[in-house]
């Protein structure tokens, strides 16, 4: 469904993405790992029209999303949760749905939220609370809530786990994988490889922006190099 191929990045002098290809099926669950300063986020960025490639393609089924504008790419079915969340804190929690959910009809907005209180009762409570005074853990329901209401086919999540406790973070990753088997395609990227292999059913390692080694989650759960770089040994 995603195609990535020869993806070449530069901030400036910076040649942080060199060449990374990868392929993302219909319906699959895949994390990119890698250190920080690997280039995952400037991959999801990339992909979600953030940032334009100054070589290579991103394909989306068959368009090439890397030549349009990315409120486009939003209407093409890629939703990206960034890090950090980005919610907006002084509106409320239907507000902040409302907000993503402005590339869809209005009649069909109903259903995405029906979707998004299933998926996240806790926000269905806390409808009517500043997205400011949530928890952590709520403000990344939040985030990804926002990002459903554009119905994504692709959704890009980038560091979901970041300042969570464990207990939250278990519940995150089981929202992810609820959302997947729903039919979304998700691409993860998260410096927790152990809870983002355990939900995944493929992954990418990337190192200093080239992609160097690729393999099922139990594969890359027992390479020895993922088990030393990002599992603890
Ligand atoms: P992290 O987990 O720390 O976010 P990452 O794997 O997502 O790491 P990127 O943020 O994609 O890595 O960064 C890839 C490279 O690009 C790094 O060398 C980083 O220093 C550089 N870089 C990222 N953003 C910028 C920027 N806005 N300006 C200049 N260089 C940048």
């Amino acid at each position: 469904m995603l195609h990535i191929n020869n993806l070449h990045v530069y901030y400036g002098a910076i040649h942080a993405l060199k060449g990374v290809s990868f392929a993302v099926q219909q319906g699959e669950l895949v994390t990119l790992l890698g250190a920080n300063g690997a280039g995952k986020t400037t991959t999801l960025k990339t992909v979600s029209g953030l940032l334009r490639p100054a070589r290579g393609s991103v394909q989306l089924e068959s368009e090439s999303l890397h030549k349009i504008e990315s409120h486009e790419i939003v209407r093409r079915g890629v939703a990206h949760v960034p890090e950090g969340r980005k919610i907006f804190p002084r509106f409320t929690v239907i507000e902040n749905l409302a907000i993503g959910g402005y590339t869809r009809p209005k009649s069909v907005l109903g259903a995405e939220l029906d979707f998004v209180f299933q998926m996240f009762p806790r926000l269905k409570e806390r409808q009517k609370q500043y997205a400011g005074t949530l928890s952590g853990g709520e403000q990344q329901m939040l985030a990804i809530g926002r990002a459903l209401m554009t119905k994504p086919k692709l959704l890009l999540l980038d560091e979901p786990s970041m300042g969570l406790a464990p207990k939250i973070v278990e519940q995150i990753f089981e929202n992810i994988r609820a959302i997947n088997s729903t039919g979304v395609t998700v691409l993860l990227v998260e410096q927790n490889a152990a809870m983002a292999l355990a939900i995944s059913h493929r992954g990418y390692v990337l190192e200093t922006g080239s992609v160097i080694l690729e393999g099922t989650a139990s594969e890359l759960s027992g390479n020895d190099l993922v088990r030393q770089a990002y599992l603890g040994g």
